[in-house]
């Protein structure tokens, strides 16, 4: 039997979403966004499956923007949680705790190369300022390379490394040089890899010293809509900027843990090894985790001073991480998502043909977009037919993401236990709602 499937969701007696909105409005930030028309209030999960507070049941094709990468509430990531949560919550790394050690060692274990040094934070952003610092300290440059159409962040230093316009605020954003975007579909220059390698050569020639401190690349782009980088790009361009002092560094945030299906990490689809590698989300199933990891000799300039961090590698988030590393093996999810995905793509590929909205459909593994167009060869964004498409979704019970500068294309990026009957759901789902639009 699928996990889920015929799972009960216990009944629910908290507040309702109009309540629970209204205290949002008094005491949450202004700026915080909710998706739906009507908003959607959650109150329990059960691997690809969430439940609103009417017992109205959902399959999760976002799980929660890419992060429960096991499944809402897997047991064994529950178990791993709960018996590290009765013995020892917190202590801080002043202290040995041996969660944090195993967990640095299943993790080295993944990575390739030299690719040994694990640092413990608490999010994506925070991983990518201390990928940044790093960068700078060892290159003894200032200038970061980032990609148009990127998402790394939203804390001071991250926002500036983010090329899309709605996440930036007025602020300095600090040396930083965003270069045409190696994107297939939209790009300048289709997938020729030279011509927008040459535009980071451009850059560094004509915006920099001629020296720089690194370049971030996700090896698809995921708030930016599900964008695959023109394959050979990373290859060039790491040389690139390695001969220009700089570090190359690989988001994989979104990317990683074998969510592709062809590769464990992102940046192997493109054959190369980045010098430091930023992961999160996913990396913690839903508990508050990201790490960095790089070489020894980048690692070494962080020995000048006291690289601290009070809440990264915390002894929960640390047995819950581990767990995941080790649930993900032995469910094999790489191999799992390659199966499904290619399911996936097949049948999404065959929806293009009979939908003209569909402009592109792109990805890998369970990290596929969908990407709505009013007319296909003007690629015209199909913004009002997308929103009301994802309202049509949820009415169906799925929960997909949007993304994309024009917000015009669908993410799907679901738990990895998400199977071919949930694939051919969603599908049969979306071919329903665009027959009536
Ligand atoms: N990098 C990528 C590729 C992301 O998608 C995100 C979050 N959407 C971040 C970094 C930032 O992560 P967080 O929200 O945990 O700070």
């Amino acid at each position: 039997k699928l996990p889920g499937f015929d799972y009960e969701p216990r009944p629910y007696r908290g507040p309702s979403a109009e309540q629970i909105l209204e205290k949002r409005k008094r005491f949450l930030g202004p700026s915080l966004f909710h998706y739906y028309q009507e908003p959607l209030n959650i109150v329990e999960g059960k691997m690809q499956y969430l439940f609103d507070e009417n017992g109205k049941r959902y399959l999760d094709a976002f799980a929660g923007i890419v992060t429960v990468s096991c499944g809402h509430c897997h047991p064994e990531i529950v178990k791993a949680i709960t018996e590290q949560n009765n013995l020892l919550q917190h202590a801080t790394t002043i202290y040995l705790h041996h969660a944090i050690a195993d967990f640095a060692e299943e993790l080295a274990s993944k990575m390739p190369g030299n690719l040994k040094v694990v640092y413990f934070v608490n999010s994506g952003s925070e991983a990518n300022e201390l990928a940044m610092l790093m960068a700078r300290l060892y290159s003894g440059n200032l200038g970061m390379i980032a990609l148009r159409n990127a998402y790394h962040g939203g804390t001071s230093g991250t926002i500036g490394l983010t090329a899309l316009n709605t996440w930036k605020y007025s602020i300095p954003q600090g040396e930083i040089h965003h270069v045409v975007n190696p994107d297939p579909y939209r790009g300048d220059f289709g997938s020729d890899a030279h011509r927008y390698a040459k535009d980071v050569q451009d850059h560094i020639n004509y915006g920099t010293p001629g020296k720089v401190a690194g370049f971030i690349a996700e090896t698809i782009q995921g708030v930016g809509g599900a964008v695959e980088l023109a394959p050979g790009y990373l290859k060039l361009v790491y040389d690139i900027v390695r001969k220009a002092g700089g570090v190359c560094i690989a988001d994989e945030v979104q990317t990683g843990f074998g969510r592709t299906g062809s590769h464990y990490w992102g940046f192997e689809m493109q054959g190369v090894i980045p010098d430091i590698v930023t992961m999160a989300k996913g990396i913690g199933n839903g508990l508050p985790l990201g790490a960095v990891v790089t070489t020894p000799e980048i690692a070494n300039v962080m020995a000048q001073k006291i690289q601290f961090n009070t809440f990264g590698g915390n002894p929960v988030c640390s047995a819950g991480g581990l767990a995941v590393l080790r649930v993900l093996d032995q469910e094999k999810r790489q191999t799992h998502c390659s199966d499904v995905g290619s399911h996936l793509m097949g049948r999404l590929k065959d929806l293009q043909q009979r939908h003209e909205i569909i402009g592109d459909v792109r990805g890998r593994g369970l990290m596929l977009g969908i990407e709505l167009v009013t007319d296909r060869k003007e690629k015209t964004p199909a913004k009002a037919e997308t929103a009301v498409l994802f309202e049509k979704l949820r009415e169906l019970g799925v929960l997909v993401g949007k993304g994309g500068l024009h917000g015009n294309v669908f993410r799907i990026k679901p738990p990895m236990c998400f199977t071919r009957n949930d694939a051919d759901f969603l599908v049969d789902a979306l071919d329903y709602a665009m027959s009536k639009i």
